[in-house]
């Protein structure tokens, strides 16, 4: 008896331990996305995938800085998200889509995976960063939400920066509105909009990506998540999209993993992605890379599309997607950064 023990005990210390120490190295801290679309490699010049690649990179940087030092995985999430914002390669902060009024509206979440707290803004022309308006909303309010000039007037009198709206406006997003107009018109005379709504905009989906989200596990096992984005071009007034709806486009709880969306919103907010996710796991115990698989087919079969990023209290993580690409990221608890644009 007392050998067959000390048998399984030398075949555990063999092929067990090395595996799981294997597992421990190679688990992920922070993940971020940079938006979800038809992003082809014959369509990308060099200089234009080295930049968003030097970004993802700066992001990610920043992140695990925090997280490494023993910082907290929302300050983690936030600093990610903050600096993506300020990056006008991307659909957030600066750089943000524009409505069809000629507007910057710019959503946000956060939420902590420990308490299941949680802090949202919607449709804001004036805070240089929307993530920590969100998260001023999480600690500094009552409230969850909070959207327009009174969201814009919390954020004031917490002290963020508040900047003019045409600090947000890019060339590139302006001109991407003028062609959105053209041919959501041509799409929706086409389908006849009144009869068949689901059909409107699929025709410029091409140039409404670029949100950004970060998904981040710290050292004390705690998660969290956060979104942001100018939502879609050529959205319509007052239009709020999936990203700073709680259970739609972001989520995070320690029980199961932190969420981050992008795509198509109103097909997110259907479908309520993140807290989809995440009920998949809790209920029918799917891993986090089968719950992924699982809401963003849901989304394909109802004809939107988009990606995720999701995280779990393990550190396994998953980057779903049903769109040509994603710009995509990841840390190791060692230090090690993967990039990915393309399938
Ligand atoms: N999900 C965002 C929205 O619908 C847009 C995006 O992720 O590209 O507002």
């Amino acid at each position: 008896m007392k050998g067959r023990f000390g048998i399984l005990f030398f075949l555990t210390a063999l092929f067990v331990l090395p595996v799981m120490a294997q597992q421990k190295a190679s688990s992920y801290v922070l993940v971020i996305h940079g938006g979800a679309g038809t992003i082809l490699k014959k369509n990308m010049t060099p200089e234009k995938e080295a930049a968003y690649k030097t970004s993802l990179q700066k992001a990610l940087e920043t992140g695990y800085k925090i997280l490494q030092s023993g910082g907290s995985s929302l300050d983690a999430v936030e600093a990610t998200v903050r600096v993506l914002e300020d990056d006008s390669l991307f659909n957030a902060g600066k750089g943000a889509v524009f409505t069809h009024e000629g507007r910057n509206e710019l959503d946000a979440a956060i939420m902590n995976g420990k308490t299941r707290a949680a802090g949202a803004v919607a449709g804001i022309t004036t805070v240089r960063n929307p993530v920590s308006a969100a998260r001023a909303v999480m600690e500094k309010s009552e409230h969850v939400m909070m959207v327009g000039p009174g969201a814009e007037k919390f954020a004031k009198e917490a002290g963020l920066e508040i900047v003019d709206p045409s600090y947000f406006r890019t060339e590139s997003r302006w001109r991407d509105l003028q062609r959105a107009i053209r041919e959501d018109s041509v799409a929706a005379a086409k389908s006849n909009a009144y009869t068949n709504p689901e059909k409107l905009g699929i025709k410029n989906r091409d140039y409404k990506f670029g949100t950004v989200g970060a998904v981040a596990l710290d050292q004390q096992g705690n998660l969290a998540a956060a979104t942001s984005t100018g939502g879609m071009t050529n959205k319509k007034y007052g239009r709020i999209g999936d990203s700073p709806i709680i259970g739609a486009g972001t989520y995070a709880n320690n029980e199961t993993a932190a969420i981050s969306c992008t795509g198509w919103g109103e097909f997110y907010i259907r479908n309520v992605v993140a807290y989809d996710l995440s009920a998949l796991m809790a209920y029918k115990g799917l891993s986090v890379q089968q719950a992924g698989n699982t809401v963003i087919k849901k989304v394909g079969d109802m004809g939107g599309d988009g990606g995720l990023i999701a995280l779990d209290k393990k550190g396994n993580m998953t980057m779903s997607f049903n769109t040509e690409g994603m710009y995509r990221g990841a840390v190791t608890k060692d230090g090690k950064i993967e990039i990915a644009i393309y399938k």
